[in-house]
């Protein structure tokens, strides 16, 4: 028997660029992004600024560094910040929020749902104490969607009262929108219904929408003006950079896309709880199945040619532009028929 390619559910960043995107980046306009402003850069700038709502944005390497800057610009050393518990500012991104931002993290339940902390919650985390001596709490935090929640999407009432909750109490609101146009997509909204309050936004290009490198990180003009010196420090201003915008450009087009992605994600989960696995409802593109054993169940299923990641304590999948129906189908059919799962996982039929 021939081994068949195995289908990569590690996650929507192993996309790679199809013709399309190729050709614009190998066609793109460009010029010296840090001497005067590489003309394709600016388009996806205003672009990208145009479609989270916000007066300007600014392209960066990655969401990490996007980030970065966002919080390193919102607080002080020593503040304190909020994020809903199992935040990728708190869990994935090497603690650089406390080492370079000087943030102190206080990580919030999700007493609204998955990923979803309350509009109470900010409040009573948010003294508004501003005494010398006090603790500054000065900037919530949201994720939309929330990863490690599997994807899960905060719908555009709540994200306003939290936003709102967080202004009464004199703090800023970032939202850490890696996969904002997801949320957007699920939601059928236009992604600035989900910036509604945010002081700044950061989304990737480089997830479900398919560039290879980038993410924007999206604010007022001011802040884009010191975020973009900011960005520079961190080593993160390109030269022709036109080439990279070319492809966030042809990515932005994408995000209707993504509810091919979101349908694949329900067969899986549909598929899988067929199969008497414990399974996370997909919101958008991410399956989160529970499992005895995590490390286990990733060596039997990158055996039987399906690859996926641990997170936080689950098996997590996720579906993205380089999976096909029949990608998925031939996945749940290699899951029902190995007959050397490990303990814990069900048999089919
Ligand atoms: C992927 C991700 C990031 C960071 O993006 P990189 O480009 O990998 O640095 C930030 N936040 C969330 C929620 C993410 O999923």
């Amino acid at each position: 028997m021939t081994k068949t390619a195995s289908t990569d559910l590690r996650s929507d960043t192993v996309t790679r660029p199809d013709k399309k995107m190729a050709a614009a980046m190998a066609e793109a306009e460009v010029g010296d992004d840090v001497l005067d402003h590489d003309p394709t850069m600016r388009a996806l700038e205003e672009k990208a600024a145009q479609l989270l709502g916000t007066a300007a944005a600014l392209w960066v390497p990655s969401g990490t560094m996007g980030n970065l800057i966002a919080l390193s610009i919102h607080l002080r050393r020593g503040d304190r910040f909020l994020a809903p518990r199992g935040a990728h500012v708190l869990h994935h991104e090497l603690g650089s929020a406390a080492w370079l931002a000087g943030g102190m993290p206080e990580p919030l339940d999700w007493n609204a749902g998955p990923g979803r902390p309350t509009a109470d919650a900010v409040r009573a985390h948010a003294s508004g104490d501003r005494r010398y001596d006090a603790l500054h709490t000065t900037l919530l935090c949201l994720e939309n969607t929330h990863n490690a929640a599997g994807g899960a999407v905060i719908p555009p009432h709540e994200h306003a009262q939290l936003a709102a909750a967080a202004r009464d109490r004199g703090l800023r609101v970032h939202l850490d929108g890696a996969r904002i146009w997801n949320a957007a997509t699920a939601l059928e909204l236009p992604p600035a219904a989900l910036t509604v309050g945010v002081d700044t936004v950061q989304a990737c290009l480089s997830k479900g929408l398919g560039a290879p490198v980038g993410s924007v990180v999206a604010g007022t003009s001011d802040f884009v003006a010191e975020a973009r010196r900011m960005r520079k420090m961190l080593g993160g201003g390109v030269r022709q950079g036109g080439v990279l915008a070319a492809a966030g450009l042809v990515a932005l087009d994408r995000v209707p896309a993504l509810a091919t992605d979101h349908r694949h994600a329900k067969l899986l989960a549909d598929g899988l709880t067929e199969l008497g696995w414990d399974i996370t409802e997909p919101q958008t593109n991410i399956v989160l199945a529970a499992v005895p054993d995590v490390r286990l169940t990733l060596d039997w299923l990158q055996e039987i040619g399906v690859l996926a990641v641990p997170m936080d304590g689950n098996v997590r999948f996720v579906t993205h532009r380089d999976v096909t129906e029949r990608d998925i189908k031939g996945v749940l059919r290699r899951i029902s028929h190995s007959t050397d799962r490990p303990a814990g996982i069900p048999q089919a039929g």
